[in-house]
């Protein structure tokens, strides 16, 4: 099945060759309940956690550190713990203002 952003608005799809990233939602109980609320979708069996994925657009700078990754020797944007979806499309239907998409 075909994988979306599930951000009010948001239609970005994780495609090859494109560098945005999509997280999916968290497996920790209340990390996942934050994330969950920030959508607006209701809470689903982790098993489900597949099909609810995130892009990068809808977190801040401050939600990522990034670290060295030491197998390849580079570095890695990960989550600060507890961090969550907090930008959201205002104007979903109006295309050429908010929505960046990927090529
Ligand atoms: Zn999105």
């Amino acid at each position: 099945m075909p994988v979306t952003c599930v951000a009010k608005g948001c239609e970005n799809k994780p495609k090859a060759f494109c560098t945005r990233i999509f997280h999916v939602i968290p497996t920790d109980v209340e990390w996942r309940r934050a994330w969950f609320d920030a959508v607006g979708l209701p809470e689903t069996p982790i098993l489900e956690n597949k099909r609810y994925m995130v892009c990068e657009e809808h977190l801040t700078k401050e939600d990522y550190f990034e670290k060295i990754q030491h197998s390849t020797q580079t570095m890695v944007r990960r989550l600060e713990k507890m961090a969550a979806p907090s930008l959201f499309c205002k104007q979903p239907k109006d295309e050429n203002n908010w929505q960046r998409k990927c090529y």
